[in-house]
């Protein structure tokens, strides 16, 4: 197992549509290993196979440090089959740095997909699981938080990084 370098905005990668998983093969099995080890090491409760540069369609996910009922999963080719209800929560995400923003997402979804092992499976979300199971299914779409603030608010994030990178250059 390894702990992979998590790819920031604006890296093309992460605005990249994830190519479906055709085969649960030791390729998958291994990728998988690594994102739950790179996620835990970010003390993150989420990732996306995009984020760790591999453009598929894969998440892991143990939102247990605000949920204790919630534990570690991954699933292949997830796909949002119902959902239900509005909320709103501040996010973050492990490729945009420094930046919480309140995100509009449903209350409960339910997902499908494949598991580890091969088998189909269900899960269904609400609370902070079915907003990190938005979250992620995003970033599988080439879709971050930035993509779904207001325009006014991704310039002063966009205008802030690229002081910091100013600032970086002349150090
Ligand atoms: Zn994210």
């Amino acid at each position: 197992m390894a702990v992979l370098e998590i790819l920031k905005y604006p890296h093309p990668v992460l605005k990249k549509k994830c190519k479906c998983v055709e085969r649960v093969d030791e390729e998958v099995k291994r990728l998988i290993h690594d994102m739950k080890e790179t996620m835990y090491h970010a003390n993150g409760i989420g990732l996306a196979a995009c984020q760790v540069g591999t453009p598929q369609q894969v998440i892991v996910m143990d939102v247990s440090p605000i949920d204790p009922g919630q534990g570690f999963f991954a699933l292949i080719n997830p796909e949002i089959i119902c959902e239900e209800g509005e909320v709103d929560y501040e996010e973050g995400c492990l490729s945009v740095p420094e930046c919480t923003e309140k995100i509009k997402r449903k209350e409960k979804v339910r997902v499908k997909g494949i598991s580890p092992e091969g088998e189909e499976m269900e899960i269904a979300g609400e609370g902070i699981l079915s907003i990190a199971l938005q979250h992620e299914i995003d970033h599988l779409n080439g879709v971050l938080i930035l993509d779904r603030i207001s325009r006014l608010k991704r310039e002063i994030y966009r205008n802030k990084l690229k002081k910091e990178k100013q600032r970086g250059e002349k150090e």
